[in-house]
């Protein structure tokens, strides 16, 4: 009699390799509710040593070559009819029709190459905060479980963080994973006003770094769109890689790595800056969450095994 082996193949968003970019996919400018000037907020960005930006207007596509060395992703935030919720249409090049669905507009952002990313699910405006019904420009987990290939949720909206509680939107990304909607966790800015101070407030605060092969708008969005990236409030991820069925992470500034499963448990926590996670088979996705004593993170993105019995 032979025995029966579980084949575990895992989906792994880090097969690429190359340098890390930094990036931020959420912003805005004087083409709608921002401060700036789209060629002003691509000079800020520069300036503290982002690779790319993707200036996202309100219901105003934006497509520019900046003065400056740094590239730019076009896109837009579709916000209206209000109340509705938000969605960045990332790398589209002629707007999205407003007066259709929700899962219409996911449609037509994917027909044209672009990546929808469902904004700040959490967001509680003025108006409805304390209202336990759903955010007016956010997305409760009722809408979220009937739309179909949106390829990203917003799991840190830094304005959100500061005015609008809460930022974080973890907890709709784990429900949504464990749904088997396969997305990935982007961590955003959503600057309006971009100011130096004491504290960078409204800017600077959550990004992306995204690992690809070239400093080229074409390899960063097709990375982005294979999950090459990880999702930072201000820790580095030196190194993420799965070998065989062994997941890596190495930070330069953690103090714990938590591996995250189904329903966002922790399957293992341990103390310090890297760890490894050798994984099972039976678990619906695995994610890694890095925390340090600042109440800083970075987020991997999902690898997601599937075990056969042969
Ligand atoms: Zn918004
Ligand atoms: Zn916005």
């Amino acid at each position: 009699m032979t025995s029966r082996q579980l084949l575990v193949e895992i989906q792994n968003p880090y097969e690429t390799t190359g340098e890390w970019y930094k990036g931020n996919v959420h912003t805005h400018s004087l083409n709608s509710d921002g401060s700036a000037s789209p060629q002003e907020v691509c000079v800020l960005y520069a300036q503290e040593g982002y690779d790319f930006l993707a200036i996202t207007d309100h219901d105003v596509l934006t497509d520019i070559l900046p003065e400056v060395d740094i590239i730019h992703l076009p896109g837009e935030e579709l916000s209206t009819p209000s109340p509705c919720g938000h969605m960045v249409a990332l790398n589209i090049q002629v707007p999205v029709d407003l007066n259709i669905s929700d899962q219409d507009r996911i449609k037509a952002v994917n027909a044209q190459g672009g990546i929808p990313i469902l904004a700040h699910p959490n967001i509680h405006t003025t108006a409805d905060y304390g209202d336990p019904s759903p955010p007016d420009h956010g997305w409760s987990d009722e809408t979220i479980a009937i739309l179909q290939e949106f390829q990203g949720i917003e799991i840190y909206n830094l304005i959100t963080d500061l005015y609008y509680p809460s930022g974080y939107s973890l907890d709709k990304w784990d429900a949504a994973l464990s749904r088997g909607q396969r997305c990935w966790g982007f961590a955003v800015d959503d600057a309006h006003v971009l100011e130096h101070g004491d504290y960078p407030k409204g800017w600077l605060g959550g990004w992306i770094v995204v690992r690809t092969t070239q400093r080229a708008r074409g390899q960063l969005v097709s990375a982005i769109r294979s999950g090459s990236f990880y999702s930072s409030t201000g820790i580095e991820i030196r190194e993420i890689q799965l070998v065989n069925d062994t997941v890596t992470v190495e930070t330069a500034d953690a103090d714990e790595i938590r591996f995250i499963g189904q329903n966002g448990i922790i399957l293992k926590r341990i103390a310090g800056g890297a760890g490894t996670y050798r994984i099972r088979g039976n678990e619906l996705y695995v994610r890694v969450e890095c925390v340090n004593s600042l109440g800083k993170y970075a987020w991997s993105q999902p690898f997601y095994p599937s075990g056969t019995m042969v």
